[in-house]
């Protein structure tokens, strides 16, 4: 697919959209749907879905296991809508997929939360009790070893619980025919196309400034994941961690040994967590969570892709399915996180100026951003309805510390946490040391698990 030509010169769209990953795309796919007339114009740095968006994990799950967490920061009513509003995302992009003819591999599957190890059990209680509480407690339930096991024979899992909201994607398949789609419907797509600034213009509306051209437009959406840091108004609402991934060889036999045939995506208990499914020609994508974190706006390098990290997750893998010892690994990558301090986005309007956007998914982008991308074309075509209505929209900040702090502080945490959680999958007693710093982040209410 060649790539679309970079902007050049000074033009102008009704919408301009900054970002061609989910967010951004979804984006200009509702203004399509909603403002059929209008012009939408689309900037991306590199190749639309070149971000985590083309290579991610594929688990495109809801937010029902954050109930818990939701209710604590909203209320009762405020969490069951962004909780159902989050299910309704993962339908709404299988419909889409096949309303479209776009073979993304969609594939529903209950989402799995197991533990590895005895200090991840229950990991879950409060979500599915918060889930029973507040009157759906089919969406998030606990399950025993055995039925776990049932689902996929590791025998590092102990217990676990089931989000039967769940679906898993093909990322890339998914983000090029968004890409195919948008420019189907008229869209026009700059890529090669940096942004270096985003903001009012002089006499109204908003202006995208690059290195070619201009774009002037009455509205503008900022949906470019983890760079957000370098915007000023968001760069304390965020840090940005790394992900990989290692996808074996296809190995049906294995998979028929593990009992594995439901495609259920599935997650560890642990801080900085382990992610895993199989693919339809029988493979397994296993990822974690763990990696470096980035330095400021610093989010090339390791934060790309960190061979130690890939390493760690090879290693991590043959633990949890010791049958794929001498198998091969055939691809690896990794990718850039945007770590909310809450673990939930958080979707906006930048403050004097008519720009809209989405940050902090915390590796759980997939179905989010389609609901984020609703939210944000509903907010550049100055709408509201339910979906703005939504408590990920303008929600309380919560700050992480400035830089040099973020960093430092950030790093002895996860080393600490690794550590810590290392030990406890040996059956170890962690040192007090570890425990006590990894505990940090809880006292001072911030979340850094991915
Ligand atoms: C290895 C890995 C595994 C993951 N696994 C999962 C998973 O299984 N499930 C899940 O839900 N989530 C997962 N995630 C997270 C998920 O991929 C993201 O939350 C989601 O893709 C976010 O999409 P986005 O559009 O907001 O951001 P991105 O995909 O980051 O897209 C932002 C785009 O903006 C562009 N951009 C940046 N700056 C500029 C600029 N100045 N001008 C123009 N363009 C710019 C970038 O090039 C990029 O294409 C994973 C992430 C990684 C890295």
């Amino acid at each position: 697919m060649p790539a679309e030509p970079p902007l050049g010169g000074d033009l102008r769209a009704d919408f301009v959209v900054v970002g061609g990953g989910y967010t951004g795309m979804w984006t200009a796919w509702w203004l399509t749907e909603q403002a059929p007339g209008a012009s939408v114009a689309l900037l991306e740095a590199e190749r639309c879905g070149h971000g985590p968006s083309g290579r991610n994990g594929g688990f495109a799950t809801s937010l029902w296991d954050e109930l818990a967490a939701l209710r604590e920061r909203f209320g009762a009513d405020a969490a069951l809508a962004v909780a159902r509003a989050s299910s309704e995302a993962v339908d709404a992009i299988g419909a889409w997929c096949e309303g479209q003819g776009v073979d993304a591999w969609y594939r529903p599957a209950p989402h799995l939360v197991v533990s590895a190890a005895p200090a991840q059990d229950g990991a879950w209680d409060e979500a599915v009790r918060a889930c029973a509480e507040l009157g759906e407690p089919d969406r998030f339930r606990e399950l025993s070893a055995a039925e776990v096991r049932a689902r996929c024979d590791s025998p590092v899992f102990r217990g676990g619980a089931i989000m039967t909201s769940g679906a898993t994607v093909q990322p890339a398949r998914l983000g090029l025919g968004l890409r195919a789609k948008l420019i189907e419907r008229g869209v026009r797509i700059f890529e090669r196309t940096p942004v270096r600034r985003l903001g009012p213009a002089p006499g109204g509306g908003v202006v995208a400034e690059t290195d070619g051209g201009r774009m002037r437009a009455g509205a503008g959406v900022m949906a470019i994941g983890g760079s957000a840091v370098l915007a000023r108004p968001l760069r304390r609402r965020l840090t940005v961690a790394s992900s990989h991934i290692v996808l074996t060889e296809p190995v049906p036999d294995v998979l028929e040994s593990l009992g594995w045939t439901g495609g259920e995506p599935i997650v560890d208990a642990r801080t900085f967590l382990h992610y895993f499914r199989t693919t339809p020609d029988g493979r397994i994508a296993f990822g974690w969570a763990g990696g470096r974190l980035a330095y400021g706006a610093r989010l090339r390098g390791r934060i790309e892709l960190d061979r130690r990290a890939v390493e760690q997750a090879a290693r991590d893998l043959v633990r949890t399915f010791p049958q794929l010892r001498g198998r091969r690994i055939t691809h690896a990558w990794g990718g850039p996180i945007d770590v909310s301090p809450t673990h939930l986005p958080a979707i906006g309007t930048l403050p004097g100026a008519q720009v809209h956007y989405a940050v902090g998914f915390t590796g759980n982008g997939v179905a989010p951003s389609h609901l984020a991308g609703r939210v944000l074309a509903s907010l550049a075509l100055d709408r509201r309805d339910e979906h703005t209505r939504l408590a990920l929209v303008e929600p309380d900040p919560v700050r992480v510390p400035p830089e040099p702090l973020r960093w430092v502080g950030g790093e002895l945490i996860r080393a600490a946490t690794l550590r810590k959680e290392a030990a406890e999958e040996r059956g170890e007693r962690p040192s007090r040391l570890a425990a006590l710093v990894a505990g940090v982040p809880r006292m001072i209410g911030v979340h850094i698990g991915r």
